[in-house]
């Protein structure tokens, strides 16, 4: 594998992460906002703060590099953006809702553990071990907060019972049906 052309590839992918992280420093406080819990709410909060330490290390590395981060989108970011924020405007309430916001963000993190792993992985190759490093907590950082958001929906309870809210959820159900069925008309 020629060197010059893993750089290449490295330095395209953090920029890459870089538009992601700045995407996500927007998206961030809309889904705190929208959580119903206090837990999840003040999660999302924290992980904006870490959020932002992650597009500064990326910062770092380039900086060393003596390169600029900008000039790229990351267009899966955006769709997963685009997602979640479709997920906010449903008619979902409560643990129901918070269930639907921790979806889209697992999926978000899921992205950067997959992304981070990769440069991590061309930071090592190149001998790039300053950045490899930064790379590491960021990674770590994404590990624990899709770990975090996945204990939460442990901790959700589905209760048989609540029959009147089923009857709510099927009058809900037959509006969305009737929607779509204009909609496709
Ligand atoms: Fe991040
Ligand atoms: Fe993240």
């Amino acid at each position: 594998m020629e060197t010059a052309a893993l750089k290449e590839l490295f330095i395209d992918e953090l920029r890459d992460l870089y538009n992601a992280e700045n995407q996500l420093i927007k998206a961030l406080p809309k889904m705190a906002k929208a959580a119903n819990s206090e837990e999840l709410r003040a999660g999302f909060e924290e992980h904006l703060e870490q959020t932002k330490g992650h597009a500064q290390r990326i910062e770092q590395i380039f900086q060393t590099l003596g390169e600029k981060p900008t000039g790229k989108k990351c267009k899966a970011m955006e769709g997963l953006v685009e997602e979640g924020s479709e997920t906010m405007n449903e008619d979902f309430a409560g643990e129901v809702k918070d269930a639907a916001l921790i979806g889209a963000a697992r999926r978000v993190e899921h992205y950067e553990i997959a992304a981070y792993s990769t440069v991590l992985k061309f930071a090592e190759m190149l001998g790039h071990d300053e950045a490899a490093q930064l790379l590491e907590q960021t990674l770590e950082e994404e590990t624990e907060t899709d770990e975090k958001l996945a204990g939460l929906v442990d901790e959700f309870t589905v209760d048989a019972s609540s029959s009147k809210e089923t009857e709510e959820d099927d009058e809900i159900a037959g509006e969305n049906q009737k929607k779509s069925r204009s909609a496709r008309a």
